[in-house]
């Protein structure tokens, strides 16, 4: 009888998955544009062991072991040759594992190619969940952009190792620690700290483009992206090189700087809300230093207004 009933379940699972088509035109027309238009890659060097690659998706991290190198994320599936081309231009070196900082295509699409080949992925376990799905992306602060829909991953591209809280991992004469914060830019985020060579990766967690980017949709929060901002400076010193999501290299100073900016954004917004202000009148109240537009603005309030319900 179990026999048959699990041969019902999984007759009937396919269908399901079938039947929930998802539109996937939005995410098409953007890997269209970014095959179209990424022809080459920055690298940019931070020391012998340790390469940025900048352009065409998330910054990806480069670190070479004595055999080896490792990633810290992939950019896309359709521009592995450009990825390829510009890891060669470093090292010959094999690619040993890749460790997504989050399941965001920009940051993670790689996966669905370097996957294929057998190259071992690590990720946050809610990254993984995320990947396993269908997934509608922004909303919140860029709520005009509508059904995004980032398509699942197959077996194949799925992280294979995980973790819950924090993970590390031996590499050459590297300690690389993996941690997640609970939920910020989304429910599955890994700030990855090299620690002899003190250097972090944070993923879209720290982005130097103006207002961070929070995924509402997938286990984002503000608040928890400040909380997030607050522990990486306990792990930063004066001399610690961080390699933001997007946009160029950092310092302590400047993660500070940002959670200091988002927390008065975030305290103001509430107390503008308890008092009955409007929009308009908190976006009043908030000094503007991150150069995002009104627009940008306003959604973040609004979205702090939604997170604040939601919890
Ligand atoms: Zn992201």
């Amino acid at each position: 009888m179990k026999k048959i009933i699990a041969l019902f379940v999984f007759s009937v699972v396919p269908f399901f998955c079938v039947s929930q088509d998802s539109d996937f035109s939005k995410y098409n027309t953007q890997i269209r544009d970014v095959k179209k238009e990424v022809t080459y890659f920055e690298i940019e060097k931070i020391n012998n062991q340790f390469y940025m690659l900048v352009g065409g998706g998330g910054n990806v991290g480069v670190f070479i072991s004595d055999q080896n190198v490792v990633l810290i994320d992939n950019k896309y599936e359709i521009i592995e040759d450009v990825l390829m081309t510009s890891l060669k231009k470093i090292t010959d070196k094999p690619i040993e594992y890749i460790i997504n900082t989050h399941f965001h295509h920009d940051h993670s699409d790689g996966n669905r190619a370097f996957g294929k080949k057998g190259i071992p992925i690590i990720a946050h376990q809610n990254a993984k969940k995320r990947m396993m799905e269908d997934a509608e992306l922004y909303g919140g602060i860029y709520s005009t952009i509508k059904d995004f829909v980032q398509p699942k991953y197959d077996k194949s591209s799925l992280p294979v190792f995980t973790y819950e809280s924090k993970m590390t991992i031996s590499q050459g004469n590297e300690e690389i620690e993996l941690y997640n914060f609970g939920n910020a830019h989304t429910d599955g985020d890994s700030v990855v700290v090299f620690k002899n060579n003190n250097i972090i990766h944070t993923g879209d967690a720290f982005v130097r483009y103006g207002y961070p980017y929070v995924d509402l949709n997938n286990g984002g929060s503000i608040k928890g992206l400040i909380d997030l901002l607050g522990a990486l400076e306990l792990l930063c010193d004066a001399n610690t090189i961080i390699m933001p999501g997007h946009g160029s290299l950092s310092k302590k100073e400047d993660v500070v700087n940002l959670k200091n900016t988002l927390n008065d954004l975030y305290n103001k917004t509430i107390i503008g809300l308890k008092n009955g202000l409007s929009y308009n009148e908190i976006s009043d109240s908030i000094e503007e230093t991150l150069n995002g537009d009104e627009i940008v603005k306003l959604n973040y309030i609004k979205s702090i207004e939604l997170e604040s319900f939601r919890d």
